[in-house]
């Protein structure tokens, strides 16, 4: 992506101040998915890498991760996989409890979403403590699954989330990235 491209897809996010806490700035890709440049430059630049690479699935993290997992999974013509907070897939699932700020949550997937050795690539919005995405990671190692990278449209470096993924192994690829939490 050139530099004009980067600074389209950064102001095409927009930024909530203090939601859904004081301090926090909200990064809001709906402005982004409502655009439809800005929406097909950014899964043109999730996907690019990928396109020598062999993948069977995209898996997405619940709920952004659907809408820019699904168009993923298209592009590199691998299947889609939802990873969901507890308690909505209807079939035999694998759960894992993960720290949330305050108390924890649980997030599953299908039992036999994955078979052994498949070749998964990972989809969220945005990456700040790596939190959700280390819970994901353990999901698919769960099954066997093979990680060949964790991908997100942004990362907020300053809260060390990519480099928590990369300590487990897993290669972290961001489009943009942002100051502050
Ligand atoms: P974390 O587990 O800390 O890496 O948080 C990542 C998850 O929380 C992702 O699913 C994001 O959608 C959401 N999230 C965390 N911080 C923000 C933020 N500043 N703006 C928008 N979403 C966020």
């Amino acid at each position: 992506m050139d530099a004009r491209d980067l600074e389209a897809l950064k102001d095409a996010i927009r930024c909530i101040p203090d939601y859904p806490k004081p301090g926090v700035q909200f990064r809001d890709i709906t402005t982004l998915l409502g655009n439809a440049p800005m929406f097909r430059l950014a899964i043109d630049s999730l996907a690019g890498p990928w396109s020598d690479t062999r993948l069977t699935h995209v898996a997405g993290i619940e709920a952004r991760g659907f809408i820019l997992g699904g168009a993923v999974a298209q592009r590199v013509g691998a299947g889609f996989v939802p990873i969901r907070k507890k308690g909505k897939l209807p079939h035999e699932t694998v759960r894992v409890a993960y720290s949330l700020e305050y108390g924890i949550d649980e997030m599953e997937m299908h039992r036999d979403a994955l078979q052994p050795g498949e070749r998964v690539l990972l989809i969220d919005d945005l990456i700040a403590t790596g939190g959700t995405a280390e819970a994901a990671v353990k999901l698919l190692r769960t099954l066997g699954a093979e990680i060949v990278a964790a991908c997100f449209v942004i990362d907020l470096p300053e809260l060390g989330g990519a480099r928590r993924l990369e300590a487990l192994g897993v290669p972290v690829h961001s489009l943009v990235a942002f100051q502050g939490h």
